[in-house]
């Protein structure tokens, strides 16, 4: 940033980064916090240039540019780009295609980048293929010769199955492919794609990194300042979904916090896999931090932690289900994650009509509540359940 003092040193871990990347104090002012520039045009020099670097907001925003230094650095990046909204910065990696490109994409993605991809871009001849992607020789099987991208989501939505990053990305790059991963559930902070072979990354900010449940947004951060990066960066441009000043200001006061609300809502969630994997009416856990997780090793091996979502099946179907997420007094029913507060919902119903999604499922955003009063919520919504359902009959218990 022009009018801020650049660093002086070089600090490399995340907690520090966090704090760091993309500030400064401001030259101007002295000011230690970021200021907020609304200003959506810039002086000119007698002579026509743009000294300072800023034209028109939506071409480059001072607080936009620092937000997008920022994130590159937590991921390792050489550049990224913030747009309005998380399905804004996948469609923008996607106008990076050619009609007739084919996509690689996750059979359990997340519904509003299938509909990006079903319901936009395949008018425009961009075709995608969505398989199993915990299988190597169903994402091999997906190739084409017009396969361009793998694009890659882990863990997944809603029962947390996570995908071997390295071996997906190694596979596509064999064959000329190009690989994204959306790291929204994740986030930097115990997952980093790029370090594992991507090329780029995508978030929906209005998650993890927003943090607060009260600013909508997107990033692309690319590996290198390439052609398809440059592609992301037109679309940001010439497309107009850009960030807003404030918004970007928000997403710069909630990093700072990021690696410490991440390893609570890690660790908050870990001991709410844990209880409910032990309750009896509680049919299953979908957590890749529990040892029996189908994809606990692959989880254990590319992240440092496991992350604040998990889902789990109650008996009963829908009805319980429903009963159940009305009896939570700490976990809004609310669709969403990443925010500080607890989210219970029940994701068939929210989810497309082809979710083959169990009735009997509960998604959880564990929030930053404490774990033992969380714990205790879900222990009276499923024990009233038993009393007012009647299956605690002595006989399936
Ligand atoms: C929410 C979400 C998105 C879309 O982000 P918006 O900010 O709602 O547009 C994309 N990917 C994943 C995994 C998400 O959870």
């Amino acid at each position: 940033m022009n009018s801020t003092r650049p660093r002086r040193t070089a600090p490399h871990r995340l907690e520090t980064l966090a704090v760091h990347a993309g500030r400064g104090i401001d030259q101007g002012t002295g000011a230690v916090a970021p200021p907020i520039q609304l200003s959506t045009t810039f002086e000119r020099d007698a002579d026509g240039g743009y000294p300072r670097g800023f034209m028109y907001g939506r071409n480059r925003n001072p607080g936009r540019a620092a937000l997008e230094e920022a994130v590159a650095v937590l991921d390792g990046g050489a550049a990224c780009a913030a747009f309005s909204s998380g399905v804004a910065a996948a469609t923008a990696v996607f106008q990076g295609l050619q009609p007739g490109d084919h996509v690689v994409a996750p059979l359990h993605g997340y519904y509003g980048t299938v509909n990006v991809l079903q319901r936009i871009f395949a008018k425009w001849g961009v075709q995608a293929s969505f398989v199993d992607m915990s299988s190597l020789d169903a994402v091999r099987d997906a190739f084409n010769e017009h396969t361009r991208m793998v694009w890659i989501e882990t863990p997944s939505n809603p029962l947390l199955h996570c995908i071997d990053i390295a071996a997906v990305a190694e596979l596509a790059h064999a064959r000329g492919a190009r690989v994204v991963a959306d790291n929204t559930f994740a986030s930097p902070v115990v997952q980093q794609p790029l370090r594992l072979g991507c090329d780029m990354v995508t978030y929906s900010t209005t998650k993890y990194l927003g943090g607060h449940s009260d600013v909508l947004g997107g990033v692309v951060v690319s590996r290198e300042n390439d052609a398809h990066f440059e592609a992301v960066r037109a679309a940001q441009v010439y497309g107009g979904s850009v960030l807003a000043p404030f918004d970007c200001w928000l997403l710069m006061r909630s990093l700072p916090t990021l690696p410490l609300r991440m390893r609570a809502h890690c660790a908050n969630a870990q001991r709410v896999a844990e209880f409910l994997a032990q309750r009896p009416d509680v049919t299953a856990v979908h957590y890749p931090g529990l040892p029996g997780h189908a994809t606990h090793a692959v989880a254990a091996a590319q992240m440092t932690g496991f992350g604040g979502m998990l889902s789990f099946e109650v008996e009963g179907g829908k009805p319980a289900a429903l009963a159940l997420a009305a009896r939570l007094a700490l976990f809004t029913r609310a669709t969403s994650f990443g925010g500080v507060e607890s989210l219970v919902e029940h994701h068939a119903s929210i989810a497309g009509p082809h979710s083959t999604v169990p009735q009997g499922l509960l998604r959880l955003s564990v929030g930053l509540e404490h774990a033992d009063d969380l714990v205790a919520d879900l222990a009276q919504a499923l024990d009233a359940n038993r009393a007012g359902t009647g299956t605690d009959n002595g006989i399936d218990n």
